[in-house]
């Protein structure tokens, strides 16, 4: 275990760099983690730069919502992966939009974003037939 100079975003503590195994009870790589906040979040693969900021257990269930609904428009060919990022990201007029360094408020967004970028790529689909 590696104290680091990432702070938690909740408490403002440091965290430690760990293996992902005492959360998973597997490895899939280092996590920034903070203990008292039950928080952690992933780091780039090979590096030891974040993917974004940490996420606590009410965090998590938003993040696993927000791709719950919004993955499906890319895994059902709707629009492909890259395209729907786009349009979500012109929705909530940001450049770009990653759900995992999302914090809830922009996870609520993107959940409520979801119906108009699927009605407008139907629309669109119906249109070039
Ligand atoms: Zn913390």
């Amino acid at each position: 275990m590696k104290i680091t100079d990432k702070k938690c975003e909740y408490c403002g503590r440091t965290t430690a760099l760990v293996d992902s195994e005492i959360i998973y009870g597997r490895s899939y790589g280092l996590v920034y983690f903070c203990k008292p906040c039950d928080a952690w979040v992933g780091v780039h693969k090979g590096t030891t730069r974040p993917l974004g900021r940490l996420a606590n257990a009410e965090l998590r269930e938003w993040k696993k919502k927000a791709h719950a609904v919004f993955d499906p428009i890319w895994k059902q060919g709707l629009l492909d992966r890259s395209q729907a990022y786009e349009r979500l990201a012109m929705r909530l007029g940001v450049r770009e939009i990653h759900i995992g360094e999302s914090d809830i408020d922009m996870c609520k967004q993107i959940i409520r974003e979801v119906p108009y970028l699927t009605e407008a790529a139907w629309q669109i689909r119906n249109y070039e037939k």
